[in-house]
């Protein structure tokens, strides 16, 4: 459906896209996800003709439009600031660009209303955009953007700058109203929930290029880089040198070892290890009556079973407790140095500045 091929963009020598290749099919729903300046508004202005590519093919249902102007595309945008005409209605600003893609009066008419409708502003059409919210101008920069069916619509961080409630709110109504109108859409945001909620597909991008594209679900299973997984979720990270011991992979640190498990990993290789907080389990070390310590599980199962069963466990110090609603995130400094962060209950029984031993398996390490 849309075909892009090593576009890349520079200005003067700054290479603010380098040689990006990736593929959108019909009726999905892609993020480009990356932080800020990471070349996401240029590409994307690529894609519709706004910015000329240094380099690279862009491909529309399989037509090499590149060298088209923005208006032969058929390509519908939405932007951060919305971009809407002041002066003009709300009824005025979707019928501008039906006028621009050749729609006569009644069919203006016509589209107006029905995607008005759409976004839930069935009678806002004589409204000025300063007269509604925030969240309502842009459900009408949308209406616009849609309303002349295009072939694909660009949405370039249309949530920033809305409040918390309302971008989750849109959120849902946002990818609603794609799969009704079943239109291929390309999202760019910084925001990870935002890709991770949303996307049939994620393309990281960092430094003009491209780090992976996948399912939101292998992006953070399985991220490819180092950047992909600090980037895409929270982690506890090590980093360390393999050895083999007993057809196990280990990772030694600096202070400490990770047993990581089969991993068909070379001796000697270095790696970057990720543990996601849902993996981590934490337990208070309790005195016992012989004067030593013994670790007693927030979840429930004993030392001697959490002892017997978990590959990894390592003593620290609770520094923090968020709470989170309907759970809480404890950060634990270990003794081999590494910040340890870990989901647990919504009220652990544990409290900032207990000694505490954090397990992990070795199955659910991350490694790259
Ligand atoms: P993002 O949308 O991910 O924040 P941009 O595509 O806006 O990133 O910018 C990528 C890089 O290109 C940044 O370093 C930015 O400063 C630079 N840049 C963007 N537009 C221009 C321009 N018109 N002239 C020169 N440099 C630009
Ligand atoms: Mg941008």
């Amino acid at each position: 459906m849309l075909e892009v091929t090593g576009l890349t963009k520079y200005y003067g020598d700054l290479c603010a896209v380098d040689d990006v290749s990736f593929h959108i099919d019909e009726g999905d729903f892609v993020t480009l996800l990356g932080p800020s300046g990471c070349g996401k508004t240029t590409l994307l202005h690529m894609i519709a003709g706004l910015r000329e590519p240094t380099d690279g093919r862009v491909n529309l249902r399989g037509e090499d439009v590149t060298d088209r102007a923005p208006e032969d595309r058929n390509i519908g945008m939405a932007f951060q600031s919305t971009a809407l005409f002041p002066h003009m209605t709300v009824r005025e600003n979707i019928a501008y660009g039906l006028r621009m893609h050749g729609y006569d009066a009644e069919e203006r008419d016509t589209q107006v209303q029905e995607f008005l409708e759409l976004v839930d502003l069935p009678n806002h059409g004589d409204h000025h955009p300063n007269e509604l919210s925030g969240g309502q101008q842009q459900r009408v920069s949308l209406a616009r953007a849609l309303a002349y069916e295009p072939d694909i619509l660009l949405l370039d961080e249309p949530l920033t700058g809305l409040d918390r409630v309302l971008r989750e709110e849109m959120r849902e109504w946002l990818m609603t109203l794609q799969r009704e109108l079943g239109v291929t859409s390309l999202y760019v945001t910084h925001d990870q929930e935002d890709a991770l909620s949303m996307s049939d597909k994620v393309i990281v991008l960092d430094g003009g290029e491209k780090q992976q594209a996948a399912h939101p679900e292998e992006l953070y299973e399985e991220p490819a880089n180092e950047f992909v997984a600090t980037f895409v979720g929270k982690s506890t990270a090590f980093e360390g040198t393999v050895t083999s011991v007993d057809g196990q992979s280990i990772v030694e640190t600096d202070a400490t070892r990770v047993v990581v498990g089969d991993r068909d990993r070379a001796d000697g290789e270095d790696v970057s290890l990720f543990v996601r907080p849902e993996d981590i389990d934490i337990e208070p070390v309790q005195a016992t009556a012989d004067g030593g310590t013994a670790a007693a599980s927030t979840s429930g199962s004993t030392a001697a079973t959490a002892a017997a069963t978990v590959d990894n466990a390592f003593p620290g110090t609770v520094e923090k407790i968020a709470n989170l609603g309907n759970r809480s995130e404890v950060t634990v400094i270990l003794e081999s140095g590494e910040t340890a962060l870990a989901n647990t209950a919504r009220f652990p029984n544990i409290a900032v500045g207990d000694e505490v031993i954090v397990t992990f398996n070795s199955e659910s390490v991350v490694v790259v």
